[in-house]
């Protein structure tokens, strides 16, 4: 399956509960991808090359505690692509 960052998927699917409950200004695939890689870029990787190393490092990711931190993030991220709507990817920030 290659190397995958395991925390690339579990952002994904906490932004669609983030989605939810929150208002995003706008949907698109841009801003999507924009709020993605903010938070990815602050939430350290976890690398695995297996199918089960992907599901361990999924059941961490039930601590609700790591699960509040990455809701936060997503917030913050959030803000930051909704003032620089300009649907061009921000590096860094
Ligand atoms: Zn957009």
């Amino acid at each position: 399956m290659g190397l995958v960052n395991a925390v690339e998927a579990i952002v994904s699917n906490l932004y669609e509960e983030f989605q939810k409950s929150y208002d995003i200004k706008c949907g698109c695939q841009h801003c999507k991808e924009d709020i993605l890689a903010l938070v990815l870029n602050r939430i350290p990787p976890k690398y695995t090359s297996s199918e089960k190393g992907q599901l361990y490092i999924k059941t961490l990711y039930l601590n609700p505690q790591l699960q509040s931190d990455v809701m936060r993030e997503l917030m913050r991220a959030a803000l930051i692509v909704e003032h620089n709507q300009n649907h061009v990817a921000i590096e860094g920030v």
